[in-house]
């Protein structure tokens, strides 16, 4: 160990009272205390902030940090203040009294950390003062903010790229933690990190054991029968609608399941109370919309189901990650369909948002459904999203341990893509699979002339339905839900292209599609 990092874990003990460096924290606090700039990527819980709080303690001069919530930077500040840190934050709420003894102490040299918003920061005024300050650092919390391709866009983010400029001899340390590889491309354009060491922490969850399936049905009966099978446990139920979580409590709770449910629209006493009861219970099921999660501690949440999936893997990180909390094995179960992919698409095509940002959702959506619907390990294949490099299968995940075989089905999917090209994209998918298979009834002269009518007389409506949402998952049918009248198009053109040349396979999960079957 360096002598710099001898005193870093010195103060780590005395400030912090805790024994040692946790993760990647030593790592990053050493690039930074030898005056490099760097980008760290952690998990939530991982201990970001001691990454530059440590630094700008040991290093001369004063420890700038933008974060992008004045909540987040009060309760640091004060908890800072309290273990005896010299930090303080100036945001728009703070009065001008307190503003300017923070000044004269920043001037004085008395203040370690300070703490800032970034639209705060990029001030002509405030910009002035700090050039005149020797800096030992600039932290840029919550990075993700400065990209589109993150889940939480923030414009001010993208005036913090002068930073480079400005503060040319200090060591930016940007920190996040979430970041898929896109997203760190992106900070490090928009923050000039090139060139600098990326420090990539492991979002392994071993405790977890991630299951997903497509929905057969109505998910309120599968859930039950999943809850059925787990009981004398407690666990969470995500529901899409705040009706839908109601429909399942009570379907729950009629099957003598104790279930609560909980979502925004009801009264704040009856939310507390609900989370009260399930914090304190030994079994109970939580039946709740997003809004339930944050600051949701119960260490012994045995499972997580997605009775409708969420909408990016950002979000099924962190919504599975309140399970097995405690360490103890837990599980994270996700019931989907195509119709669950089609509505989340069109919500976001409603939603008064740019066209990029829409682009950058409708990726997630992708993204999440391929991970839910592939054939490859699902934990692997998340922390990879998040940029883990060398990720071995978990081996516990419901593709570990039956791993699918897959069976070719390029040829029925130009069939059915040509279906769809020749029906014009103006019906849905039970008409689709019955013009397939020619069983339309009293079929029109134009659809009976169609060379596509009854080409696929050899497969099951089963397996066309299989193969239908497999093209759906891939993009290269869509599925437009029309106000409950789903019409089926083609999707992305390229890759529809290279499925009719030949160029890309399409491979079905053979348990899954009974495509072999005739009937
Ligand atoms: P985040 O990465 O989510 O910002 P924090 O920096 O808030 O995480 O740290 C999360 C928790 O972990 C805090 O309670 C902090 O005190 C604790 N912590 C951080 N580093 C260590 C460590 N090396 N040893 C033990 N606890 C730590
Ligand atoms: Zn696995």
């Amino acid at each position: 160990m360096t002598p710099a990092l001898d005193e870093a874990r010195e103060v780590l003990r005395r400030t912090f009272g805790h024994a040692e460096f946790r993760g990647l924290q030593a790592e990053v606090i050493s690039e930074v205390l030898a005056g490099r700039s760097a980008l760290a990527v952690l998990p939530t819980g991982g201990g970001k902030s001691l990454c530059y709080q440590i630094p700008s303690m040991i290093r001369p001069g004063l420890g700038l940090v933008v974060s992008p919530l004045i909540a987040l930077m009060s309760d640091q500040v004060a908890g800072l203040v309290q273990s005896g840190v010299a930090a303080a934050k100036l945001d728009s709420n703070v009065d001008l009294n307190t503003r300017s003894e923070t000044w004269r102490r920043i001037e004085a040299g008395e203040l370690d950390l300070l703490y800032v918003s970034p639209e705060g920061l990029m001030q002509p005024s405030m910009l002035d003062r700090l050039q005149r300050t020797p800096l030992a650092l600039v932290a840029i919390d919550e990075a993700h903010c400065v990209s589109q391709w993150g889940h939480d866009f923030r414009p001010e983010y993208r005036m913090l790229g002068r930073l480079a400029e400005l503060f040319p001899d200090t060591p930016r340390l940007a920190v996040t933690a979430t970041a898929d590889s896109r997203t760190r491309e992106d900070i490090r354009n928009e923050l000039r990190l090139a060139g600098t060491k990326e420090f990539v922490a492991s979002f392994a969850r071993p405790e977890l054991s991630l299951f997903a399936e497509r929905k057969r049905g109505a998910a309120g009966k599968r859930v039950a029968e999943l809850i059925a099978a787990r009981r004398g446990r407690s666990g969470i139920v995500y529901a899409g609608s705040r009706d839908g979580t109601e429909r399942i409590a009570q379907d729950l709770a009629a099957a003598g399941v104790p279930a609560l449910a909980y979502h925004a629209g009801l009264d704040k006493n009856l939310r507390e109370k609900r989370l009260e009861d399930f914090l304190d219970a030994d079994e109970a099921v939580m039946v709740a919309t997003i809004a339930f999660g944050m600051g949701v501690d119960k260490p012994d949440v045995r499972y997580v189901i997605h009775a409708d999936p969420p909408a990016s893997i950002e979000a099924y990180w962190q919504e599975v990650g309140r399970a097995g909390r405690d360490g103890e094995p837990a599980e994270g179960i996700t019931l989907y369909s195509a119709a669950d992919m089609a509505w989340a698409m069109k919500r976001i095509q409603s939603r008064e948002v740019d066209d990029t940002v829409k682009q950058v959702q409708v990726r997630k959506v992708r993204q999440l459904y391929a991970m839910l619907d592939g054939m490859s390990c699902r934990a692997a294949g998340v922390r990879r999203y998040f940029g883990e490099e060398k990720v071995r299968p978990c081996g516990q995940c419901d593709l570990c341990l039956a791993p699918p075989e897959s069976v070719d089905a390029t040829e029925a999917a130009q069939k059915a893509l040509s279906a769809v090209h020749r029906m014009g994209g103006r019906f849905g998918r039970g008409r689709l699979v019955d013009h397939l298979l020619g069983k339309t009834k009293e079929p029109s002269s134009f659809e009976a002339g169609l060379t596509t009518f009854g080409i696929g007389r050899e497969f099951s409506p089963t397996g066309w339905r299989d193969l239908i949402d497999q093209l759906l998952f891939e993009g290269l049918l869509r599925e437009d839900p029309n106000d409950g009248r789903p019409l089926i198009g083609l999707g992305d053109a390229d890759g529809v292209r290279a499925v009719y040349r030949g160029e890309r396979r399409v491979a079905l999960r053979k348990a899954l599609e009974g495509f072999d079957a005739t009937t």
